[in-house]
């Protein structure tokens, strides 16, 4: 499957040259356009006040070398954004994963630890929960001084790449930079997302909400004089309910035609975990779509309950008004460390951290 990949350069010290920085990138995006032949290639980098550059969706590392190069010089020293640009990637990746379904990665090069809120890293847990799924993996390399050994922010960085299933290290040398790269060109997916395990996919009602505003609704047809043909079942009048008003309704990104009975049928095996929620299986198309939740309880006897039922009963627990200052981790997120022996990692587990921290 394509991988879209994200740098995220959070960098405000001199640790790391531009030059160094420009030729580890120039390096990954050259090695993995080798076999990530669909893959597009993003740069975000703020700059003084907090303003973001974001180079979207290239192919060629030079135009993203050339963007690290002319945006490094006024890029913020005093503070990091951290959180402010993960936001600005994952509303990217919404809005993207919506038209076409791909693996996303973000790799953040960050050497400062930001001092948000709690209110702010509670949003981005929220954002992440969400994103994770289509499948998000975030790798973090953390560049620090080489005194330096515990950062005020680690419970969030090994949450935020756990909890995606991607890496975390921490880097004493600048130099372990280019193993580092080196390791993730080589990367292997880790898969557990709900594209391939539908019936183990368990989400929050705030959650579902959120899918459900992503996908659109298929629209009925513009009254023609042309009879309109259902691309599933290849017939005008619909084989499953044979009622002349079942018109096949519309996919508004690629104009394919589906019959309301044979695009429920259709959704029954084919949603993304989510029961009234699917890919578009037109021709060439791959954009987010729903049914109206009810019909999936008319249509078919083999299932039962209706998606408001299967909502009630496959979330976890009512989102609480007020989330726990340390939210652990559902124990079915594995800590999916990318293993590797230098440079050094800290696979500490989240319960470890959480202790830690208090
Ligand atoms: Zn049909
Ligand atoms: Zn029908
Ligand atoms: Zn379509």
């Amino acid at each position: 499957m394509r991988e879209d990949v994200y740098f995220y350069l959070d960098l405000t010290t001199d640790l790391l040259k531009k030059k160094e920085l420009v030729k580890v990138i120039k390096y990954y995006i050259d090695e993995k356009n080798k076999t990530n032949i669909k893959g597009r290639y993003s740069l975000l980098i703020f700059q003084e006040e907090g303003n973001p550059i974001f180079i979207t969706d290239k192919k060629d590392s030079g135009i993203i070398a050339k963007s690290v190069d002319e945006n490094w010089k006024l890029r913020p020293k005093k503070r990091s954004y951290f959180e402010n640009g993960l936001f600005y990637i994952f509303s990217y990746i919404a809005e993207t994963v919506r038209k076409k379904s791909k693996f996303n990665r973000i790799i953040i090069i960050t050497d400062t630890p930001s001092d948000l809120s709690e209110g702010y890293q509670e949003a981005l847990f929220n954002l992440v929960s969400k994103i994770k799924n289509f499948p998000t993996f975030i790798d973090i390399i953390r560049i620090s001084d080489s005194s330096e050994r515990f950062f005020s922010d680690d419970v969030k960085l090994n949450m935020l790449a756990s909890d995606t299933k991607g890496g975390i290290f921490y880097l004493k040398e600048k130099k372990e930079l280019a193993n580092v790269i080196k390791k993730l060109v080589k990367t292997k997916q880790f898969t557990t997302t709900f594209v391939d395990q539908p019936d183990r996919i368990k989400i929050s009602q705030e959650d579902y909400a959120f899918y459900n505003h992503l996908a659109k609704p298929l629209k009925k047809a513009e009254a023609s004089m042309d009879k309109l043909v259902c691309h599933l079942c290849k017939e005008e009048v619909c084989p499953i309910c044979t009622d002349v008003y079942d018109i096949p309704l519309v996919c508004e990104d690629c104009n394919t035609n589906f019959h309301n009975c044979c695009i429920t049928n259709y959704t029954i095996n084919h949603n993304i975990g989510i029961p009234n929620i699917l890919r578009c299986p037109g021709p060439s198309c791959d954009v987010l779509i729903k049914i109206d939740e009810d019909e999936i309880i008319e249509v078919s006897g083999e299932v039962e309950v209706s998606v408001k039922e299967f909502m009630a009963e496959e979330t976890l627990h009512e989102i609480p008004k007020t989330i726990p200052k340390v939210q652990p981790l559902p124990s079915s997120s594995n800590v999916g460390f990318v293993k590797t022996d230098k440079p050094e990692m800290r696979p500490s587990s989240i319960e470890d951290s959480i202790k830690e921290s208090r």
